[in-house]
């Protein structure tokens, strides 16, 4: 009961700082994977046992041996510009997304998403303007009852002081799992499936998701943004898997 009147109050965009630091004090965060008491809810023992991708691709965040984009963004460049996705869609992170998913334990969106924060802050790319976080089909939001990349960009918002927009674009149908799907599959299965309700009125955008897998995704949610007048766009996710 305590617990959950916390969450909520901590849910509040705009709560108090005050209130929120006394409410810090009587209940610790806990890291979710030790569960020490640590200021952020996964704590840098922890990340540092975690695997990451090493060397990204600049560009779609997969394992790569140069500096330039991969051989797979030489032949087909992506619609979007960077991709940061810093851990491998492995134990214990790729749990802990699943039971935010498929749990429901919206309590771990927040860890979840300080740790993304804190990987961003390292890195020395230009700040977007927006945080757009991957839209469901309002079937899968009735079903789940919540959004995780909202919930995701909700936090990384606040850690980092982005506006975000929760319902910018539109997902106009219902799509198979990406999970279910060769890569062919994948691009025809998400193709024009995203759609802008309003003007997007700035130039640097960052879309944000769980996990990246083959990136047909956030590609086809690019080229919409693209459409309507964005510049640069960005890939933020928790995971990218080993596509
Ligand atoms: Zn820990
Ligand atoms: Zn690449």
């Amino acid at each position: 009961m305590v617990g959950s009147l916390y969450g909520q109050l901590k849910r509040m965009p705009r709560i108090d700082r005050c209130v929120k630091t006394v409410l810090d004090a009587l209940y610790p965060t806990k890291c979710v994977l030790c569960h020490r008491i640590d200021r952020i809810g996964l704590c840098t023992d922890c990340l540092s046992t975690v695997d990451r991708v090493e060397q990204p691709c600049f560009q779609c965040g997969t394992r790569c041996t140069g500096a330039g984009p991969c051989g797979r963004c030489q032949v087909r460049s992506p619609a979007y510009d960077f991709t940061i996705a810093p851990f491998r869609y492995h134990p214990p992170l790729a749990i802990k997304i699943h039971q935010l998913k498929y749990q429901r334990k919206v309590a771990l969106a927040r860890p979840l998403a300080q740790a993304l924060s804190r990987e961003i802050k390292q890195l020395n790319y230009p700040r977007p303007q927006l945080l757009i976080p991957v839209p469901l089909h309002w079937s899968r939001l009735l079903w789940r009852g919540f959004n995780q990349s909202v919930e995701l960009a909700r936090h990384i918002s606040s850690e980092l002081d982005i506006p975000i927009s929760r319902n910018l674009v539109r997902r106009n149908r219902s799509t198979i799992s990406q999970a279910l799907l060769s890569s062919r599959q994948r691009k025809r299965n998400v193709s024009n499936c995203f759609e802008l309700r309003r003007p997007l009125n700035v130039a640097s955008v960052a879309i944000v998701d769980d996990v990246v897998t083959s990136g047909a995704t956030v590609d086809q949610m690019s080229r919409e943004l693209r459409k309507h007048g964005a510049v640069q766009i960005q890939v933020w996710a928790l995971l990218r898997t080993e596509y």
